[in-house]
């Protein structure tokens, strides 16, 4: 019988499947303790369980370990950049960035992405999978046992659409979220989407008040379609009125990405026509200054523009900041680290099978 990974379980599920092994329910407490809040990678650190139940729990079950392939430190800010290995060999990355507020976390939702924004290297590799929940939180789990150090915020923005993996993301909110575990406050928590409709609808009704975050880019439908494909399916009036039910629901601000791109969405008419669509809603700007993927075509807005830009935003009384810039001097752009790992190991391959060739 295939064992279980037991990190997947939610707290429920897990006492039932205690129950089912014919112990008492309360071992459940002390096992989603040494699992999610423990971070424990043997059964034989679970020191107050009986030897008896940790021989059934070896026998049925395994805990999820997660390694980390490459380590990248900003030396300027301190910014880490993890490169981490699933149990199928694939890559994702992981972000760890030191605000004010605390250490915040930038987790992976899916090994690579179908959504093929233009602007992002996420997606130049085309989608492999969708992450499991005990991967997205497996992430968190890595980085504090890596650094030692604790977090206290996470963005879903890495490698992925997190609302394209919707049940997987929600688990993993509702593990993360849980007293017993790492008991991350769901205000802790922000979702970024490129805006798949019906989901944001779904998510107003999960009752987890996190963070809502709307990768925007740009503010008419056609300007959106040229570098967002997704904009060939909802449009800009759908987006914003699913996050007008939203906030209606839950009371949360959403917030607006907004990457500027330089004489592609960056000018004062653009900025006037951002204030226009969001006037009247509890909201944020975020304003991104693009990262240059290499060989991607777009560049990055001088810094005048983007502070131009910010000033007519908040002058017609939206809300805007500038996202400060970390990790500039290391591969911290979502996406490029696993790529250069996946041409380095193409290459690689491409090296080994004709050096195979070469030989027969
Ligand atoms: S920006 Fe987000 S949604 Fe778009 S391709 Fe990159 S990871 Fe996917």
């Amino acid at each position: 019988m295939e064992k279980i990974n037991i990190n997947e379980l939610t707290f429920e599920e897990l006492e039932h499947f205690i129950e089912e092994l014919g112990e008492k329910k309360f071992h459940a407490r002390q096992i989603f303790k040494w699992i999610h809040r423990e971070k424990v990678t043997s059964f034989d650190e679970m020191t107050d369980i009986s030897k008896a139940l940790r021989e059934k729990l070896k026998e049925k079950t395994y805990i999820l370990e997660l390694k980390v392939i490459e380590c990248q430190k900003s030396k300027k800010d301190g910014t880490m950049k993890f490169l981490i290995e699933l149990p199928d060999n694939n890559a994702i990355e992981s972000v760890l960035m030191r605000y004010h507020h605390g250490n915040t976390i930038c987790v992976s939702s899916e090994v690579g992405c179908k959504m093929g924004c233009k602007f992002c290297a996420s997606t130049k590799e085309g989608f492999v999978r969708p992450l499991l929940a005990s991967e997205i939180e497996g992430q968190l789990h890595t980085v504090e046992r890596y650094t030692k150090e604790k977090i206290s915020n996470i963005v879903y923005m890495g490698i992925g659409e997190p609302l394209d993996n919707y049940d997987n993301v929600v688990k993993s909110i509702r593990i993360i979220n849980y007293p017993l575990g790492l008991n991350i406050g769901a205000r802790h928590i922000s979702l970024s989407t490129c805006g798949i409709v019906p989901n944001i609808y779904r998510l107003a009704q999960e009752n987890i008040q996190c963070t809502l975050s709307i990768s925007l880019h740009a503010t008419t439908d056609e300007k959106r379609k040229e570098t967002m494909p997704i904009a060939n399916k909802y449009s800009i009036k759908e987006i914003l009125d699913a996050c007008k039910e939203y906030i209606k629901i839950t009371g949360r601000r959403i917030s607006f990405e907004y990457a500027l791109i330089y004489n592609q969405n960056d000018s004062k008419e653009d900025a006037l026509a951002l204030a226009k669509l969001l006037k009247g809603m509890i909201a944020h700007v975020n304003l991104i200054p693009v990262n240059e993927i290499k060989n991607g075509v777009y560049k990055k807005a001088p810094e005048k523009r983007i502070e131009d830009f910010m000033n007519t935003l908040n002058s017609c009384g939206v809300v805007t900041t500038v996202r400060r810039e970390l990790g500039s001097d290391i591969d911290a752009a979502c996406g490029q680290l696993r790529k250069k790992y996946i041409d380095k190991t193409d290459e690689f391959s491409d090296k080994k099978y004709k050096e195979k060739d070469n030989n027969k």
